[in-house]
């Protein structure tokens, strides 16, 4: 009996902890059904998802040939990755605004995204020259592991940041040429009074030099030539320079490109639109600037020889710039560099920077890429592989 009155008294609290236990495993399930439903929600999104539409402008005319193709280029990349939830349309310079106004239009929110490169604003920004190249800099390799792994990226951020403007890689044109002349340059006096299109820290150097520098968007550079506006121009390689026919404007091409010896081009988006993008978005737009960038040095690296070749042919005198101007220009240069480090304290950072890594670069390259090249010449003279 005791038991039997023992078993009434517990038998609502059995029933009581059996309901109990139903309803945490009936509240446990339904948090897993919500769950399971956020996440096919999630995945919904990311399949169809919301639509981005971008505007890009450049510094150069739409489908201006070499590096005017990076900002097509990264808008099919793009697209392509984002399975369309990312377009990027593309406005050549004057289109939307002129080229040399991009940095303004991006860093106001008149479009999202540029294409250009970061010493056409060295009077606004004087650190810029840094991130695209210097006079007897960093060549392309180089450069790119600065950007990447020396600090050279995160610098140009906080360069940009008071802009709100976020900077990326947006091409490589390896080493390019010295430039296009309508005279020989035997000696430095060749250089006075010479009027050229030489962008950057290089045109401080050459008009140092005795020259008058001048900075002219690219699409304007082959009627400059041609009507004497200008004595001499520079622009990329023979890659890019044949596809803009300066052969047809100037007879003397030189070489090496002491004023670009590795030049990285920009995408500058607008910060707010950056952010503004799911994190996936964002991460399609920062590798695929990367992917671009790379893309461009391997096609000059494909391309750039046999358009010389076809240059020479066409009768293009190929020169070399001479031991002594070149000298010259590095004095020149250091003096610039010097004057511009002591103006700026941005562009003091980024010099140390620059320095301490190119310190390093020029130490191993000097038993590594140098010495291999060296070793290759001697071994195989004018012999082929
Ligand atoms: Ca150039």
């Amino acid at each position: 009996m005791g038991n039997a009155s023992a078993e009434k008294r517990y038998t609502p609290l059995v029933i009581l902890a059996l309901v109990g236990a139903l309803v945490a495993t009936l509240g446990f399930w339904a948090r897993d059904r919500a769950a399971e439903n956020q996440s096919s929600n999630h995945a919904a999104v990311g399949a169809t998802g919301e639509h981005y539409q971008w505007k890009m402008i450049t510094t150069w005319p739409k489908n201006f040939p070499g590096l005017g193709f990076a900002a097509e280029n990264f808008s099919r990349a793009v697209e392509e990755m984002s399975n369309g939830r990312l377009t990027v349309h593309v406005y050549g310079a004057g289109e939307i605004v002129p080229a040399l106004e991009v940095f303004d239009a991006v860093s106001q929110g008149v479009v999202d995204a540029g294409h250009g490169a970061a010493y056409y604003w060295k009077g606004k920004v004087p650190a810029s020259v840094f991130f695209t190249s210097v006079p007897f800099g960093l060549n392309a390799q180089e450069m790119n592991g600065w950007l990447h792994y020396g600090g050279g990226l995160e610098l140009w951020q906080e360069a940009y940041a008071p802009y709100n403007l976020v900077p990326m890689a947006g091409g490589s044109t390896g080493v390019q040429m010295a430039g296009w002349f309508n005279r020989e340059i035997n000696s430095i006096e060749d250089l006075k009074g010479l009027k050229m299109r030489i962008p950057g820290l290089a045109g401080e150097v050459f008009a140092a030099a005795g020259g008058t520098a001048v900075t002219i968007a690219g699409g304007e550079l082959y009627t400059s030539m041609q009507t004497g506006v200008i004595d001499a121009l520079e622009w990329v390689g023979p890659y890019n320079d044949k596809s803009l026919g300066f052969h047809e404007v100037a007879k003397y091409y030189y070489y090496p490109g002491w004023h670009e010896p590795g030049s990285i081009l920009e995408f500058i988006v607008n910060k707010d639109s950056l952010e503004a993008l799911p994190t996936d978005l964002q991460a399609i737009v920062k590798y695929a600037s990367r992917a671009i960038s790379q893309d461009m040095l391997d096609e000059y690296t494909a391309r750039n020889n046999a358009a010389l070749e076809s240059l020479i042919e066409e009768g293009v005198k190929l020169r070399r710039l001479p031991d002594d101007v070149l000298l010259a220009l590095w004095q020149g240069s250091q003096v610039v560099m010097q004057k511009l480090v002591a103006s700026d304290p941005m562009a003091a950072k980024v010099y140390e920077s620059y320095r301490k890594f190119y310190k390093g670069a020029r130490n191993y390259h000097h038993i590594s890429e140098q010495a291999y090249i060296n070793s290759r010449d001697k071994a195989l003279g004018d012999g082929d592989y």
